[in-house]
């Protein structure tokens, strides 16, 4: 255990910017101009590459080296590679070889939250032949964060060798429609849990998706997001595991955190945060249901196809730490 709280005392002191400008360190600085940017004994980035650079500068933007990856910064906030991915024609295989290359006889069915509203989302259960734990997958509570919906598009077609599994791809419908992290206007998902019928859009389907969750009752919830701010100075490239309480699932929990340390599973170490901030469906189920969530958090500066990865791999890891896989 002593092993196990290491890494969590390191990473307590983080702040939880959950994934979005609207929740992370505010700067007054402006962005470096483009001819000052490469070099510059202001620049604030971790690494520059000047010599290397195969990325130019744009305007308002420096290049900056993040967990290998060239991208460009604009002294807060990553720009995001070019996206090419056609979501109606992925497959696991596209992101990996080995993501749940079995195949088990399940049943499926979907039924619709929010119906007729602009929120309007489905849920998809998945059901094995044996009994055994269920997990509830919420992704895309933040529609810009595509990866984490992505995924959640892709585990709609798992099966599974026992229990039971719920996915929400992607829970923000709008925001995903239109690109942007809130539900309309600046309505965010994330700060709205558990919401209420009679409130806002964003309180709505809140109150729809959290009182399924009730209903369900599952072992777990996984939340999946993405990080676009980068800070110099801290150990934070968005590639984050964040949980408010464990209880039941905290030696899954450590051992997936430990796996990414590990290399065993995704492209880069994962680090440790939480609680989720008041409002958040990770802090909600877990304070209010008594359900355990971890929210994965994969970087928006690497390319799609890595982001995409790590998350399935990090669903993949859990499924089969508790037989479900
Ligand atoms: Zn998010």
């Amino acid at each position: 255990m002593i092993k196990r709280l290491i890494p969590l005392i390191l990473s307590l002191g983080l702040v939880l910017s959950a994934c979005g400008p609207a929740n992370g360190p505010q700067t007054t600085a402006a962005p470096a101009p483009a001819t000052a940017a490469a070099g510059s004994e202001t620049a604030p980035a971790a690494e520059t590459t000047p010599e290397e650079t195969h990325l130019q500068p744009e305007e308002g933007w420096q290049v900056v080296t993040i967990g290998g990856v060239e991208m460009l910064w604009d002294g807060y906030k990553v720009k995001e590679p070019d996206v090419r991915l056609d979501i109606d024609a992925m497959h696991f295989s596209d992101f990996g070889e080995d993501f749940f290359t079995e195949t088990y006889p399940v049943e499926t069915e979907s039924y619709r939250l929010c119906e007729g509203e602009i929120m309007e989302t489905e849920v998809v259960h998945i059901k094995a032949a044996e009994p055994g734990p269920v997990i509830y997958v919420v992704a895309g509570v933040h529609g810009d964060e595509i990866a984490a919906w992505y995924a959640g598009r892709l585990l709609r077609s798992v099966t599974l060798k026992t229990g039971e599994l719920y996915v929400v791809a992607p829970a923000n419908t709008n925001g995903a429609k239109n690109h942007t992290r809130y539900v309309t206007g600046t309505q965010d998902l994330n700060r709205s849990f558990p919401g209420s019928p009679e409130g806002n859009e964003a309180e709505r389907i809140a109150n729809a998706i959290y009182r399924d969750i009730e209903r369900v009752q599952p072992y777990m919830v996984f939340d999946l997001h993405e990080a676009i701010v980068y800070t110099s100075g801290r150990d934070f490239l968005g590639s984050t595991l964040i949980f408010t309480v464990l209880g039941d699932i905290d030696d899954l929990y450590f051992d997936m955190l430990f796996a990414t340390q590990d290399g065993e599973i995704c492209s880069n170490d994962f680090t440790s945060s939480g609680p989720g901030p008041k409002g958040s469906i990770n802090n909600t189920v877990a304070n209010e249901l008594g359900i355990p969530a971890i929210t994965v958090e994969t970087f928006r500066g690497f390319p799609i196809e890595r982001r995409v990865h790590d998350q399935l791999d990090i669903v993949q890891y859990a499924l089969k730490y508790v037989g479900m896989r």
